[in-house]
Order: C-alpha cells, then sequence, then structure tokens
C-alpha cells in the first residue's frame, strides 16, 4: 500500500531523514515514536508531498509519488502525477486541528469533496452527516470551530479527512494539542478507524495506543528507523535508546 525507499531529506546542509525504507501493508497500522526532532513529521509530510524529498521513492498503492533524482539532483516526478489524486488518497491530521475558523463544521468537512472531487453537495452533505454521527458530532453540525473544545475540533478534523474517502489516513501526534481528559475521545475515534481496517501511520507519544492498537511499532532517531517492530518485540525488550526516550515521556 505504501512503499518508501531509500527516502532522504535535506534541508539545507541538515539531513533530516537519512535513508528511511518503510513498506506498510494494506489495513495496517504502524505508529511512530521517538524523540523531537526525529524527523517523523517530515516523514509524514513527505507522503502526501507537503514536502519534496531529497531522493528516494515513494508508491502509494502501486503509484510512484517521487522518482529519484535525476543527475542533477533534482527529483523527476512520472508526468501522469497528480497531487490531486495523492490528496484524495492520503488523508492527514496535525496536532493543530488546522480548520477553517470562518466555516461551519458542516462546511469545513464538505468543501474538499465539493470542490476537489466535484462532488454534489447534496451527497457531500449525506456523507458528512454520516461521518458526523460516527464522531459524535452531529448536533455541532452548525457550529464554529471556535465554539468548540479541542477535542470535538479534532474529530472534526478527522471526520473532515475521512470525507475525501482515502484509503490511508496519516496523523501527526493528533491529540498532542489536547487537555488530558479529551484525548481519548479522538484516541477512540481513531481505534474504530483502526478496527475497520484503515491503513494509519500515526505518529504519537501516546504509548498506549502504540502498544495496543498498532501492528507494528517505528522509533525514528535523528533521521533514520532506529527500530522497527510488533509492539510485543519493541516494547517487551526496548533497547536502551527505546528505554530512554519512554522515561523522558512522563
Ligand atoms: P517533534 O516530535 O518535535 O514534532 P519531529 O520528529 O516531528 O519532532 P520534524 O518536525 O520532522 O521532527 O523535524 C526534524 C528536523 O528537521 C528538526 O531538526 C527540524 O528543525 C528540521 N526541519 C523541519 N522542517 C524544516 C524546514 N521547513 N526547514 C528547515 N528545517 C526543518
Ligand atoms: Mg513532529
Amino acid at each position: 500500500m505504501i512503499d518508501i525507499r531509500e527516502l532522504n531529506k535535506q534541508f539545507g546542509k541538515h539531513l533530516i531523514l537519512d535513508n528511511v525504507s518503510l513498506q506498510v501493508g494494506e489495513g495496517e497500522v504502524v505508529s511512530i515514536i521517538g524523540p523531537s526532532g526525529a524527523g517523523k513529521s517530515t516523514l509524514l509530510r513527505c507522503i502526501n508531498m507537503l514536502e519534496v524529498p531529497t531522493s528516494g521513492l515513494i508508491e502509494i498503492g502501486g503509484r510512484p509519488v517521487a522518482y529519484k533524482a535525476n543527475r542533477q539532483g533534482r527529483l523527476t516526478y512520472r508526468s501522469q502525477f497528480n497531487l490531486t489524486w495523492l490528496r484524495t488518497e492520503v488523508g492527514m491530521v496535525f496536532q493543530q486541528f488546522h480548520l477553517w475558523p470562518s466555516k461551519t463544521v458542516l462546511q469545513n468537512i464538505i468543501e474538499g469533496p465539493c470542490i476537489v472531487k466535484k462532488m454534489s453537495r447534496e451527497k457531500a452533505v449525506k456523507i458528512a452527516e454520516q461521518l458526523l454521527e460516527k464522531v459524535g458530532l452531529l448536533d455541532k453540525m452548525n457550529d464554529y470551530p471556535a465554539q468548540l473544545s479541542g477535542g470535538q475540533q479534532q474529530r472534526v478534523a478527522i471526520a473532515r479527512a475521512l470525507a475525501m474517502e482515502p484509503k490511508i489516513m496519516l496523523f501527526d501526534e493528533p491529540t498532542s494539542a489536547l487537555d488530558p481528559e479529551l484525548i481519548n475521545e479522538v484516541l477512540d475515534i481513531m481505534v474504530k478507524l483502526a478496527k475497520e481496517g484503515m491503513t494509519m501511520i500515526v505518529v504519537t507519544h501516546e504509548m498506549s495506543f502504540a502498544r495496543h492498537v498498532s501492528d507494528r511499532v517505528v522509533f525514528m532517531e535523528k533521521g533514520k528507523i532506529a527500530q522497527i517492530g510488533s509492539p510485543e518485540a519493541l516494547f517487551r525488550s526496548p533497547d536502551s535508546r527505546i528505554t530512554q526516550f519512554l522515561s523522558q515521556l512522563d
């Protein structure tokens, strides 16, 4: 489903992603953990081309997103490469919800389907209502983001991403900006999605999610995948770097 090979990303002289390779199968849930500055967000942002990798290959559902660098060191894309297709295929949820403040909850959700997918408003509203039901916010449909709690805003952001009917969902610390008592309402939705078979990559500091919901856990450090394995294997006998990282969390 997602095939990342030898991905490098440089910002100026700094190598932020260093030869990262990762394959994620359909329906798989992969958590990415690791210290600040490890390159976790950059990796997610490369997958949906919010950042352009310096070199390497990313395939989504068998379609190449980035080719290797050419002789001039610039990445070349295949000619049919289509950012709209990619953004439809891959949904993303950020730490800071990034809802449009001047649009209602409903408008936030139907904007993508109507504008990008050219869906009829009627159909988009129907899908939005189903998704709001799923995230437990049908009654907030006509509210503005500022009228909602952080947890509610993040659930709207998840519904908005799902409205594009993506095959893959990327989450970048979706609960890190939330008060502790609101974290579970967002995690519950993510667990539900995982159980439904959504392919997910989740950057998280929620170790219980990483441990109990993900199929595999990736530990990133200094731009590299330092460890990868089942949660059982990784947490049962964590190496010293992971132990040190975990001890700093709380
Ligand atoms: P955190 O846990 O704090 O979110 P992270 O693992 O997500 O950290 P990234 O945000 O991917 O880390 O950043 C990795 C490194 O890349 C950091 O040193 C950061 O300063 C650098 N970096 C990220 N984006 C840019 C950019 N646009 N320009 C220059 N440097 C950047
Ligand atoms: Mg980050």
